[in-house]
C-alpha cells in the first residue's frame, strides 16, 4: 500500500487561486447545507506559549474526503526561514480507511484561507470595491492580495505591518504597485475592502475608522483570546462567519466584543455558505458594512487537499511511497 506524498512546490502548481477560491466556496455550501463532521480543533501549546500543535480532523460530504491537517503554529518563526505554519494534510480513502496522501500543511493553509477570503469577498463586498488595504504583511498578506486580485477589479493597494520594513519588503516583492504606510489608519483611510492577516493579540482594526460600504476580512486573531478589531468595528458590521460553532467557541474578535456588551449572541448574521447557497442575504445596501470572520475549518483544507490529491493523480505529481503492507 503506497501513500502520495506532495510537496509545497507541487501544492503551489496544482492549487490556483481561482480554482481554490471555487472549490472553497462548494466545501463551505456542502458545510451550510449539513454535509460535514466537523469537531472543534484541539490544541496543545507548549507551557512557555511560544508555540502550539493543532489537530483538525472531518469528513465533507461534497467532495467526499475524510482526512486531517495537523499544523505546528509557532508565530516566532516570521521573518526567518520557516513558515509560522507547518505541518501536513492526510486523506484517507473512504472505502477502507487507507492513508492516500500526506501534503504539505504550509502551502494549503496559506492558499486556501486567502480562498476563503476571495470567496467571502466575491459574495459581501460591493461589486465597484477596489481600494485594498491589508494590514499585516506576512505568508496570508501575500496570498490575500492575489485572492482579492482574483474577485474584484483591485485599484490600489496599501500596506501596514508592524514593522515598516516588513510591509516595505511585502511592496518590494508584489507584482503589483503597494503603497507602504505609517500606521494602520492611513492604510484603511477610505478603503472599501481591508484584509487583517496579522499576528496580533489586541486590536490594529477600529470601528471608528471605516467608511460605509467597506467589506472586512479578519483573518488573523484564530484564538478565542486573541483579536484584531476593536468592539466597534465588530459591532458597526454585519458579522458572517465561517462557522458558527467555531466562532462562538474561538473568535476572539467575536467573544470579546460580547464580553465588552457591545454586541450580543445574535450579531453573528450567519455563515458564509449560507450565504453563498442563498439562504441569507449578505450585504443588504452599499453602505453596510460587511465583515467576514474566518477560523480555519478542517473542511477547507480537506477540500483542498482533494482537489490537490486528483491534479497529483492526473499529472502524475508527487512522491508515491510504500507505506503499509
Ligand atoms: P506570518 O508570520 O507570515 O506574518 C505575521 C504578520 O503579523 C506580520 O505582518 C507581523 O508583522 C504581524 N504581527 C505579528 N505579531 C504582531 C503583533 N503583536 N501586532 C501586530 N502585528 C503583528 O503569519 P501568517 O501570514 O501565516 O498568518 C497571519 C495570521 O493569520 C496569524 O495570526 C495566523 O494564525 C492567522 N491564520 C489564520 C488562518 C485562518 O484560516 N483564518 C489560517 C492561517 C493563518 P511584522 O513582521 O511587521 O512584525
Amino acid at each position: 500500500m503506497n501513500v502520495l506524498v506532495i510537496s509545497h512546490a507541487d501544492v503551489v502548481r496544482l492549487l490556483p487561486m481561482a480554482a481554490c477560491i471555487d472549490v472553497m466556496a462548494e466545501a463551505l455550501r456542502a458545510t451550510s447545507r449539513g454535509e460535514a463532521v466537523l469537531p472543534l480543533r484541539s490544541m496543545v501549546w507548549m507551557p512557555d506559549r511560544t508555540g502550539m500543535i493543532g489537530l483538525m480532523p472531518g469528513y465533507l460530504g461534497q467532495p467526499a474526503s475524510l482526512g486531517l491537517k495537523i499544523v505546528s503554529i509557532f508565530p516566532g518563526n516570521h521573518g526567518t526561514a520557516y513558515d509560522s505554519h507547518q505541518g501536513v494534510v492526510m486523506l484517507f480513502d473512504l472505502q477502507h480507511g487507507t492513508p492516500i496522501a500526506i501534503i504539505d500543511a504550509s502551502s494549503i493553509t496559506a492558499i486556501r484561507t486567502a480562498a476563503v477570503s476571495g470567496a467571502a469577498t466575491r459574495a459581501l463586498a460591493r461589486e465597484d470595491a477596489g481600494d485594498l488595504a491589508i494590514l499585516g504583511a506576512g505568508v496570508q498578506a501575500k496570498t490575500h492580495l492575489a485572492a482579492m486580485r482574483a474577485v474584484r477589479a483591485v485599484r490600489r493597494v496599501r500596506v501596514w505591518s508592524r514593522n515598516r520594513a516588513t510591509a516595505q519588503r511585502f511592496a518590494d516583492a508584489s507584482a503589483v504597485p503597494v503603497e507602504v504606510m505609517a500606521t494602520p489608519r492611513d492604510a484603511v483611510a477610505g478603503a472599501d475592502l481591508i484584509c487583517t492577516t496579522t499576528s496580533a493579540r489586541e486590536p490594529i482594526l477600529e470601528g471608528a475608522w471605516l467608511a460605509p460600504g467597506t467589506h472586512v476580512n479578519a483573518v488573523g486573531a484564530c484564538f478565542a483570546t486573541a483579536r484584531e478589531l476593536d468592539s466597534a468595528a465588530v459591532a458597526r458590521a454585519r458579522l458572517i462567519v465561517d462557522r458558527r460553532e467555531s466562532a462562538r467557541a474561538e473568535s476572539g474578535d467575536f467573544l470579546l466584543a460580547r464580553s465588552e456588551g457591545a454586541i450580543g449572541d445574535d450579531h453573528i448574521a450567519g455563515e458564509l455558505g449560507e450565504v453563498l447557497l442563498g439562504r441569507l442575504v449578505g450585504r443588504r445596501s452599499a453602505d453596510e458594512i460587511t465583515l467576514f470572520k474566518s477560523l480555519g475549518i478542517a473542511v477547507e483544507d480537506l477540500a483542498a487537499a482533494h482537489y490537490i490529491y486528483a491534479q497529483a493523480l492526473a499529472t502524475r505529481s508527487g512522491v508515491s511511497v510504500p507505506l503499509g503492507p
